[in-house]
């Protein structure tokens, strides 16, 4: 097949970041897509994930502002959430980020199919739109279909009362009492969210700290915060069961106890979307359900690619994203480009807001590589105390010998934006000297990055 011939059928299923993006890039590189999406143009990723939990955050964010407000010389009542209207305003961004992406993708001649998506061969597939099957021939194909909250076997999910994060957005009013179980990223952007629209809060923590594969430091800070909001922090806490009593549920948990709330929120990780795709019979492999491929995003059958939540490589918007951008390059015959996984940045949205990107100090010691750390507390920081956010700090790891940077994590009030720096500097492997010499505007955060160029 000469991948650079024009007419080159490209069928996507799947319309989330990693497919929208593979089908721009590779339209706008010649191919003749096809995109098959069962439900809405940009994916889980705008629908229930990513967009929808971050706009929640953003009203957490404002509810802890005023929550604190009398600190910066504010009185004056305080505020209740309407979770209606709430919800309501998460709608109309999801709808609005969606059906800009769908004129995006129209506007390239990229035909969409409002259906679901399956191969039936090495060259076909079939959309059933609406109970009519509709056959799709292709050249080249990708299976970009996301990945759903998983849910142990010992659990029965309600929608009611025992909850996934794609329930939260849909509830009538704040609950009294969530149990949060699962800490990392997902568990603890959670905890956040409720503690913050006023809900008591328990979290249980299956090993010794929240955020277990992260730095021990960060995840103490982050510990320490959720304690001061007097969230119940439950360390060693694997959940076994969930049953619903009268009006909440209690969950039990291995060794014996028990934690009665009004409501359960499993937050215990992600499973590919892998089902009715006709995988096996096309010969495409799977890891547990996952979809290997290589650094190309091809699977193990090399006309058919697979990006995104789909292949677990790592669960990120962005990093869907860019697989898309390369598979498209890559499909339509041009050079290919691939992640470079260790300078990926990524945040978590609590607050303080936690970022890092490249090396953190625990890979470091975890690998036994030395390295230089330099960290700068917000304590010193004029903005800081100017926001009425004192905590966190900014740590840059460089390597010893050569200065280069080589990573870092921030913990602070948008350290999501910040980490920016630390990420072109890892990227564009700078000396913390260029970190040093960057005159940053005061009074701002950034100066304690720079800071920490010393
Ligand atoms: C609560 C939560 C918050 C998150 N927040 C962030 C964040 O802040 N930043 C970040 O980078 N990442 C975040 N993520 C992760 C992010 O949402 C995913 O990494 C991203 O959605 C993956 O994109 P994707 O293209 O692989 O799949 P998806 O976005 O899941 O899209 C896949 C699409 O395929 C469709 N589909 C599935 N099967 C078929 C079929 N057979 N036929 C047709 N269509 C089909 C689905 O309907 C879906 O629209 C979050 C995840 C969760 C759970």
């Amino acid at each position: 097949m000469n991948r650079e011939d024009p007419s080159l059928r490209f069928l996507i299923i799947g319309a989330g970041p990693a497919g929208s993006a593979a089908a721009t890039t590779s339209s706008a590189l010649g191919a003749d897509v096809t995109l098959v999406e069962d439900s809405v143009v940009g994916g889980a990723a705008h629908l229930r994930d990513c967009i929808p939990s971050k706009a929640m955050a953003a009203t957490s964010i404002r509810m802890k502002a005023i929550s604190n407000a009398e600190d910066l010389g504010i009185v004056g009542p305080g505020a209740g959430v309407d979770l209606g209207r709430l919800a309501d305003r998460i709608q109309a961004i999801t709808t609005a980020i969606s059906s800009r992406s769908v004129d995006l993708l129209e506007s390239q001649g990229i035909e969409i199919v409002h259906g679901r998506g399956r191969l039936v061969g090495p060259n076909l597939a079939v959309a059933t739109v609406g109970g009519i099957e509709m056959t799709i021939p292709f050249d080249a194909a990708l299976v970009s279909t996301g990945s759903r909250p998983r849910v142990p076997d010992w659990a029965e999910v309600d929608g009611e009362r025992v909850l996934t994060t794609r329930h939260v957005y849909d509830l009538p009013a704040p609950p009294e009492h969530v149990v949060v179980i699962g800490s990392g990223v997902t568990g603890v952007e959670m905890v956040h969210i409720f503690e913050s629209l006023g809900c008591k809060v328990s979290l249980l923590v299956s090993r010794h700290h929240v955020l277990p594969h992260r730095d021990a430091e960060v995840a103490a800070a982050l510990e320490a915060n959720f304690l001061e909001r007097g969230v119940m922090l439950l360390k060693g806490a694997r959940a076994v069961g969930i049953d619903r009593t009268g009006d909440g549920v209690s969950v039990q948990v291995e060794d014996g106890r028990r934690v009665d709330g009004s409501h359960a929120l499993l937050a215990v990780g992600a499973m590919p979307m892998t089902e009715d795709l006709g995988l096996e019979e096309a010969g495409v492999k799977t890891d547990r359900g996952f979809i290997v491929v290589d650094e190309y995003q091809r699977t193990s059958v090399p006309h058919i690619y697979a990006a995104g939540d789909v292949t677990g490589q790592m669960l990120l918007s962005s990093v869907a994203n860019q697989q898309g951008r390369n598979l498209g390059r890559h499909v339509t015959g041009h050079p290919g480009q691939s992640i470079d996984y260790s300078d990926v940045a990524q945040a978590i949205f609590t607050e303080p807001e936690i970022a890092s990107v490249g090396l953190e100090e625990a890979d470091a010691a975890a690998e036994g590589r030395k390295v230089r750390i330099t960290k700068v507390p917000f304590t010193a920081n004029p903005r800081s105390l100017i926001h009425g956010s004192t905590g966190g700090f900014a740590k840059v790891v460089s390597d010893p010998a050569t200065r280069v940077v080589l990573g870092g994590t921030i913990v602070g009030h948008r350290a999501s934006e910040l980490i920016g720096i630390l990420a072109l500097a890892t990227r564009g492997k700078m000396k913390v000297q260029t970190l040093r010499e960057t005159l940053m505007v005061h009074p701002t955060l950034s100066e304690s990055i720079s800071d920490a160029g010393d």
